[in-house]
């Protein structure tokens, strides 16, 4: 039986590509997005070429639609091998006037969304007794930042947190828990079809990244890949920074 991934907002964006990626690499997939249009177009393209999918909408701001998506995926699939806390929001808005129920949703969405799907994804782990892998989407932005970028840089900064604190409680059930932090990622022409543009950048944008360009999704998708996999067994409690080298870079402008 194939071994089984689950990515929130897996609709568009880097969560898309990581379906598509992990469904070509053998895996069946199941996705949950807000977006309903964009997840059923992602696993109609995965059941074309012959995988297996699965999406239901459920918001990972709302717990009980996290629990019933997972157990959904248990049973359809038969089991949860690999979880990827992908789905995230931001809202940008000046210090002074940011609003706190903005501050709430983006928290709930972004850090305690991780931690309720992988709370109930590690359970289903722990109960097949043959381990996993979590993979929590932060950003570089949990290292740096630009003003008014409160909300989302600390749920980021969260993300890191939970993720070592989570590869210690759940080392014993043999579940390695890394994070990857993504800088400039492209997803522009990852999104709905209908939706979708081609991407522009400038020479600018390109030559601000030390390797010379804007990433794209599938940059991000194959490291989970990897960070999933048995090549990476020994690695739980990191993260990784894939960014094209934007944040060592030193600016004397
Ligand atoms: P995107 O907007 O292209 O796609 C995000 C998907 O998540 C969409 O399909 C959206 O409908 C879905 N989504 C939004 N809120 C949701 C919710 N509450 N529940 C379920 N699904 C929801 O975004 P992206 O750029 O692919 O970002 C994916 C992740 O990568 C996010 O966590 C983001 O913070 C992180 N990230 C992205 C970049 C970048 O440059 N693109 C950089 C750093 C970090």
């Amino acid at each position: 039986m194939s071994k089984v991934a689950v990515i929130t907002g897996g609709g568009q964006g880097i969560g898309r590509a990581a379906a598509i990626r992990y469904a070509e690499a053998g895996y069946a997939v199941s996705i949950c997005d807000i977006d309903k249009e964009a997840g059923q177009e992602v696993i109609r393209e995965i059941r074309n070429k012959g995988g297996q999918a699965l999406f239901l909408r459920a918001d990972t701001g709302v717990p009980a639609e996290l629990e019933h998506w997972l157990r959904l995926t248990r049973s359809d699939l038969g089991s949860i091998d690999v979880l990827i806390n992908n789905a995230g929001i931001g809202r940008s808005a000046p210090f002074l006037e940011l609003k706190l129920e903005d501050w709430d949703r983006v928290l709930a969405v972004n850090l305690r969304g991780a931690f309720a799907a992988s709370q109930y994804a590690a359970r289903i782990m722990r109960d097949q007794g043959t381990g996993g892998a979590i993979i929590n989407i932060a950003s570089t932005r949990a290292l740096m930042s630009e003003a008014g970028t409160e909300a989302y840089s600390a749920s980021k900064g969260g993300i890191l947190a939970l993720t070592h604190a989570m590869a210690i409680s759940l080392g014993p059930f043999g579940i390695r828990v890394n994070a990857v932090s993504p800088g400039w990622i492209e997803t522009g022409d990852w999104q709905l079809s209908s939706r979708s543009v081609t991407p522009y950048h400038s020479e600018q944008d390109r030559l601000q990244h030390p390797v010379g360009r804007v990433g794209v999704p599938d940059d991000i998708a194959k490291a989970c890949l990897y960070l999933s996999g048995p090549d990476a067994g020994f690695i739980t409690g990191q993260n990784l920074v894939i960014d094209g080298g934007m944040t060592v870079k030193m600016i004397y402008e």
